[in-house]
């Protein structure tokens, strides 16, 4: 096999989920388009971001990621990175952002600890994309490290009583369940001492306390506060204290999902300069005929192909058995840290109008600023692939 073809069935699927992009997620973001050239957004993302999910799951985009035996489609992970380049390289916003693929608030590995009651009344409506959860791991004391959080879970007569406040968590204000992660063994913490926990949105003492507006029009996550919610034991999600190695569980694949995006968010911020650099005409010839702004491209270009190059060897490498720790890592420190910069030559190159909203250009520019910090900060990526080699 030539290094890295792309399966023919994986080229189908990709060909198949950009019809599905074109013909029913473009017309949404389009009947707003008034509303978003001012605003970057329109009132009613989110429950249209809802629709879309569950055509999405309809037609089996929305689990292709998911082993075989819950009802996934068993994708492997280079399929992931394209679909989710695929996805993002539209350009549009109602693709990206868990609107047709998940990556943390609906089914991801992390649900494959389920008993097959708690598979049934948790994972099923994820896959069907009728429910949608939040993953509750980062408190305003602990966030590179987790193993600062403070949110204690205490034993009561047949469950636990969980006490606590969680921030930044993407869909905490849409969640119908929260997946939290709290302390049950002060002593031993990360090791056996953190348990996950399911709490359903209408558990007393459960409540969203606030949206955090951020830099980005398309992400608002949430702060939670736990004031001694009482759950069963059949909330506890794998085995008391294996908390934390359920959440590494989704880790690469939610690395992977964001290199993906990286890449694809890329490659539409390119097109859209190179588009400009032919068409904008200034001392008489199309800006692109001059060496800086070509090399504003170039650079783009080539840091992008190399980007996508390591992104799918280190997907193939996963596929084949290597256990991701470096691979998932570097993926998405390398793309990520290309996407930003992308962002910044498409505002130059664009000039004056790259600034402006209606040009739909700024808008990515802020939202990719936000990869380099959840799933992994880039700093905090580079400590993982350090270790990896030795340091
Ligand atoms: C838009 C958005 C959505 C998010 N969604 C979720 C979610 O759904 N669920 C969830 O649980 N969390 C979520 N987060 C939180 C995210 O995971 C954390 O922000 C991230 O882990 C960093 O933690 P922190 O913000 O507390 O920064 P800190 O850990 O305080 O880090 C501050 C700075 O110090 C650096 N630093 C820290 N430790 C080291 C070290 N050992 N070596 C070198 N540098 C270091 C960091 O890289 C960073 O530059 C989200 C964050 C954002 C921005």
């Amino acid at each position: 096999m030539p290094l890295l073809s792309i399966p023919e069935e994986l080229l189908e699927l990709r060909a198949s989920l950009r019809q599905f992009v074109e013909r029913e997620v473009r017309p949404v973001q389009e009947a707003h388009a008034q509303e978003i050239m001012e605003t970057s957004s329109f009132a009613d993302y989110e429950q249209e971001r809802l629709k879309l999910r569950r055509r999405s799951a309809e037609l089996g985009f929305w689990t292709l990621h998911m082993p075989e035996e819950v009802g996934g489609g068993g994708l492997s992970y280079l399929g992931q990175v394209v679909l989710h380049e695929e996805i993002n390289r539209s350009g549009l916003f109602m693709a990206a952002h868990e609107s047709v693929l998940p990556v943390v608030t609906g089914p991801t590995l992390v649900y494959m600890d389920c008993t097959p009651e708690q598979r049934e009344r948790y994972l099923k409506p994820l896959m069907t994309a009728e429910a949608v959860t939040c993953f509750s791991l980062t408190e305003p004391e602990a966030g590179s490290d987790a193993t600062r959080i403070r949110t204690r879970a205490e034993r009561t007569a047949g469950g636990w009583r969980i006490t606590g406040r969680k921030h930044f968590i993407t869909a905490g204000d849409q969640a119908d369940f929260a997946l939290v992660f709290a302390v049950t063994d002060p002593e031993k913490r990360a090791k056996g001492g953190i348990t996950a926990f399911f709490v359903e949105r209408d558990r007393p003492g459960f409540q969203v306390t606030r949206r955090q507006p951020t830099m980005s029009p398309w992400q608002n996550p949430s702060e939670l506060t736990f004031d001694e919610v009482e759950v069963p034991d059949d909330n506890v999600l794998g085995q008391v204290g294996a908390g934390f190695y359920s959440a590494v569980k989704g880790i690469n694949g939610a690395r992977l999902q964001i290199a993906g995006a990286a890449i694809g968010t890329a490659q539409y911020l390119l097109d859209r300069a190179l588009d400009y650099a032919k068409a904008r005409i200034a001392f008489g010839q199309p800006i692109g005929a001059n060496q800086y702004v070509q090399g504003m491209l170039v650079d783009s270009y080539a840091e992008l192909e190399m980007a996508r190059l390591l992104v799918y060897k280190v997907a193939v490498e996963i596929d084949e058995g290597a256990d991701g720790r470096r691979q998932a890592a570097l993926a998405k420190l390398v793309s990520t840290e290309m996407v930003n910069r992308v962002a910044d030559r498409a505002i130059q190159v664009h000039g004056g109008n790259g600034f402006m909203t209606e040009m739909g250009i700024e808008a990515w520019y802020r939202d990719v600023r936000a990869m380099r910090l959840y799933e992994g900060t880039s700093e905090i990526l580079r400590t993982n692939v350090a270790k990896t080699l030795g340091l």
